[in-house]
């Protein structure tokens, strides 16, 4: 599926002309200690690489057989944002490998102090548990296409900035509320679809 092109441009707009495209590839990838989200759109990519056993990454092992409502359950928490748009953060891993849930209320202060957390393995979906010397640790979910199509990438990591020296950029307040608008205009009625297609954990 293509990517809407206002999204596209959106997302454009707030990238630095001159950051590399490449310089994730020399990066320790702090910015995977906390996860941007996927809408449903990205899981059902996910998903599918799951379903074909390449969903694989180092350190730890992602369970068998699941269901897409179980696989979803496991490894995503939900947030509604504005009652309305329904996105899915990955979860985190602990310094014992369990995965880390947050509960949907005071959502982003949660997110911040599992990021300052000393030992915070970072996203399920890095390659390797988080290590900040660890240059080679990679977004098992990149792909090439992701500034022109829905992929497996979560679409807010794809919205994600950083400096020339690795630091996250947060978005303005306003930028934030324009891109929750906007993904919401452009995937409606995304609550509604996903309790029709899983009742029993839409609540
Ligand atoms: S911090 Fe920046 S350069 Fe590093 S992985 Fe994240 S987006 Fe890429
Ligand atoms: S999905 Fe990929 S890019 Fe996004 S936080 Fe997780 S590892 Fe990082």
């Amino acid at each position: 599926m293509d990517l809407p092109e206002n999204i596209s441009n959106f997302i454009h707009a707030r990238k630095a002309n001159d950051i590399s495209p490449n310089i994730c590839d020399t990066c320790n990838s702090s910015c995977c200690k906390g996860p941007g989200f996927a809408l449903f759109e990205n899981i059902v990519y996910i998903y599918n690489l799951y379903t074909l056993n390449q969903l694989q990454r180092n350190n730890y092992s992602f369970e068998t057989n699941l269901s897409l409502e179980s696989f979803i359950y496991k490894y995503f928490d939900r947030v509604l944002f504005n009652g309305s748009l329904l996105a899915f953060f990955p979860k985190i891993l602990s310094e014992n490998n369990e995965l880390i849930s947050v509960p949907p209320w005071n959502y982003y202060q949660s997110r911040d102090y599992i990021y300052k957390r000393k030992s915070n393995y970072g996203c399920i979906f890095l390659e390797n548990n988080w290590d900040s010397d660890n240059i080679n640790n990679h977004c098992i979910l990149h792909s090439n296409n992701l500034y022109s199509e829905i992929t497996q990438k979560p679409i807010d990591c794809v919205f994600l900035m950083c400096s020339s020296t690795n630091s996250i950029i947060k978005p303005t307040n306003r930028e934030s509320n324009l891109w929750i608008s906007l993904l919401d205009y452009y995937f409606p009625n995304s609550l509604e679809n996903f309790k029709q297609l899983f009742p029993s954990i839409s609540d």
